[in-house]
């Protein structure tokens, strides 16, 4: 079974700040990791290896440095890694990151799975794992918990949804994006870690010539959408504690709902209140 596993840099924090002034997310002093549910599909796409043979390939996009995340992978037991760096590929939106990572795995040739995290913890758009199955023209199962059965023709996950969950069969090539509720990600290797940093590391770059795009296709310039302004709300919750009976307060939270404006969905609620 050859599986690829696409894998994020991300800074090491979920509380991402930003300059107020540039609008960019502050760097300094960020450690970067892998993005945590990536783990997860790395996990997954070794256990399945080591159960059914084949080979893993991981996959990044990223500036040079992304090549330490492919390092770490190599030390949890994937064979081979690509990381796709190239100063046109900057810039890019999720359409122009899908495409440029679509091309990049049908370059590495037969796939039977791609396995993604559900979502990065600094962009958060949970779009990379549906728009490259989009582009890939194959099935694709986002939110998968858990991995039932898999045969040489199909694979069976399960899925979470909002209110339960879901089995869904699907027949390879096919792409997961994973959650945390699958595994618990084993510990890297410290030799395999080693090997990926050493000469002959098992470590691929490709830039845009590579894998066949033109530089107007990716990156900024490719990009179908465009970041106009970034900023980071401001809260201004005030705390206010009412007193009184309950129907005194609920009676007063109500009044204080109806004066302060836009609240139109308590108006249609507040005449039916019985106390
Ligand atoms: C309008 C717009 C403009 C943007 N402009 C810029 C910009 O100028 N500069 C910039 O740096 N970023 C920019 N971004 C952010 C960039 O597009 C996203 O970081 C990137 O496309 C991944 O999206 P995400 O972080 O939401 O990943 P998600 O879709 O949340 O990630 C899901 C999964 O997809 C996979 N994945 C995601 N990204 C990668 C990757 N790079 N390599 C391998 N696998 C991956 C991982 O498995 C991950 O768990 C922009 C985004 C938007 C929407």
């Amino acid at each position: 079974m050859n599986i690829i596993v696409l894998i994020k840099q991300v800074p090491d924090t979920t509380d991402v700040k930003l300059d107020p002034k540039t609008g960019n997310l502050i760097r300094e002093g960020l450690e970067s990791i892998i993005n945590p549910d990536d783990l997860h599909a790395l996990e997954a796409a070794v256990s399945l290896k080591e159960v059914w043979g084949g080979t893993v390939t991981a996959i990044s996009m990223g500036p040079p440095q992304t090549i330490d995340t492919l390092s770490e992978a190599m030390g949890l037991c994937v064979d081979k890694g690509v990381l796709l760096s190239d100063r046109a590929f900057a810039g890019a939106d999720t359409w122009a990151t899908s495409f440029t990572l679509g091309k990049a795995i049908e370059k590495t040739g037969q796939y039977d799975l791609i396995l993604c995290g559900r979502q990065a913890i600094d962009g958060d758009t949970a779009q990379i794992g549906p728009q490259v199955a989009d582009y890939l023209r194959i099935p694709q199962v986002t939110y998968v918990c858990e991995i039932e059965e898999v045969t040489e023709e199909h694979i069976v996950v399960r899925r979470r949804l909002e209110d339960g969950y879901e089995r869904v069969e699907c027949a390879f090539p096919a792409l997961l994006t994973v959650i945390g509720e699958l595994n618990t990600p084993r510990y890297p290797v410290v030799g395999r870690l080693i090997d990926a940093c050493r000469e002959k590391s098992p470590i691929k770059i490709w830039n845009a010539a590579d894998i066949g795009v033109k530089t107007d296709e990716v990156g900024l310039e490719g990009s179908l959408t465009h970041v106009v302004k970034t900023f980071a709300p401001k809260f201004k919750r005030q705390g206010k504690i009412l007193k009184g009976s309950t129907k005194e307060v609920v009676q007063d939270l109500i009044r204080k709902l109806r004066e302060s404006e836009g609240v139109t969905a308590c108006k249609a609620v507040a005449p039916t209140c019985q106390l």
